[in-house]
């Protein structure tokens, strides 16, 4: 019985060489490979400078405070997403502010953005959905600064610049299934000096005078480790995934389908591959019984968590949209069959209208 699961990491010897090699040196905790991998990823993304910490989540919280969000300020955030964003702005003491999403890509829909835009709201989260960049020239107009959170999209391109080098601030996130991984981790990339200056300040708490909050959000050497050598399969990695979104592009079909939309200013790295379909749930449970593990990409919108109106296209979102495997472990075989399977099961399905 063939299972592919909806995601999967991509480890091998050459990160298990790298690790071990921390492991036994003797400096474990934050140090020399935390400093190779923040330069590492400033290098890539493009920024002067770069703080890693113990997760994405982590890396949203003190990027808010390091913008001195506190009690009383506001923060937009979309509605299709995780609740990460939410609860690093209630973290912060401020206030979510949801607003709607575009279904073309999934992406923070910026005319819904100025809508929300009052004296109080401090900044805006604006996630690159599922490898696609938003649209971030925009909303940086907004003139209300803008942290990317870039969690899903390391690598993704914006008019040939790559995301994380247009928000006052970033954040990257490192978990299992990232683009790349340390396990858990988070990075936050700025150009601005005084901010990472705040974030290093409050990641850390030994040996520190009690003037600022300070916590321990740091990051280790072995998973920095890691992430460097992930860092040497990047372009691999992203290569692969567009390849793997190429074809099912060219070979999913049906009339009861939508494909995800290339746009040409945008470079998708392809973190999910998303169909959107209104026969969601039983192509969910028919792939499931194939066992191809399909996925709502998103567990539930914000609005609806919190039993609020106002988001229809992620309401849309939430009823038709499928995720589907897509990741650099993912064998040629697994992917002719998922693509044969998927489309038996979408004939299926559109004659039984
Ligand atoms: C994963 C993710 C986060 C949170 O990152 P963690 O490392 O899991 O804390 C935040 N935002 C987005 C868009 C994510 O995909």
């Amino acid at each position: 019985m063939i299972f592919i699961p909806h995601s999967r990491p991509f480890i091998d010897e050459d990160e298990l060489v790298d690790v071990m090699k921390v492991l036994t040196s003797g400096w474990i905790a934050q140090g020399e490979k935390v400093r190779r991998l923040e330069e590492t990823i400033a290098k890539f993304v493009g920024t002067k400078y770069a703080a890693a910490v113990s997760s994405g989540s982590a890396a949203l919280y003190l990027a808010l405070k390091s913008l001195d969000v506190g009690p009383g300020d506001k923060v937009i955030i979309p509605s299709y997403i995780c609740s990460s964003p939410f609860w690093a702005v209630k973290l912060a003491g401020a206030e979510p502010r949801i607003v709607d999403i575009s279904l073309s890509d999934f992406n923070i829909d910026p005319s819904e953005v100025k809508k929300k835009i009052r004296p109080k709201t401090k900044a805006i989260i604006v996630p690159h959905m599922f490898g696609c960049p938003a649209e971030i020239d925009e909303l940086v107009n907004t003139g209300v600064p803008v942290i990317e959170d870039c969690a899903q999209a390391l690598g993704a391109e914006y008019k040939d610049r790559p995301v994380g080098s247009f928000g006052t601030v970033s954040v990257f996130s490192f978990y299992a299934t990232k683009i790349i991984t340390t396990g858990e981790g988070g990075m936050i990339l700025t150009n601005r000096e005084r901010i990472i200056r705040r974030v290093k300040e409050m990641r850390d708490y030994d040996k520190k005078s009690l003037k600022t909050q300070r916590f321990n959000f740091k990051m280790t050497d072995f998973q920095a480790a890691l992430g460097i050598a992930q860092m040497r399969k990047l372009q691999s990695f992203i290569g692969k995934r567009r390849q793997i979104a190429s074809l099912y592009s060219q070979k999913l079909q049906s009339s009861i389908l939508r494909l995800p939309e290339e746009c040409d200013y945008k470079k998708s790295v392809y973190y999910r591959y998303i169909i959107l379909t209104e026969k969601r749930r039983a192509l969910q449970i028919k792939a499931k019984g194939k066992g191809i593990s399909c996925e709502r990409p998103v567990w539930k919108p914000l609005h609806r968590c919190l039993k609020v109106g106002g988001c229809p296209q992620s309401d849309l979102a939430y009823d038709r949209a499928l995720s589907l495997p897509i990741y650099p472990r993912l064998s040629s075989r697994e992917q002719n069959y998922i693509i044969n399977k998927i489309n038996l099961i979408l004939k299926e399905l559109s004659s039984a209208y």
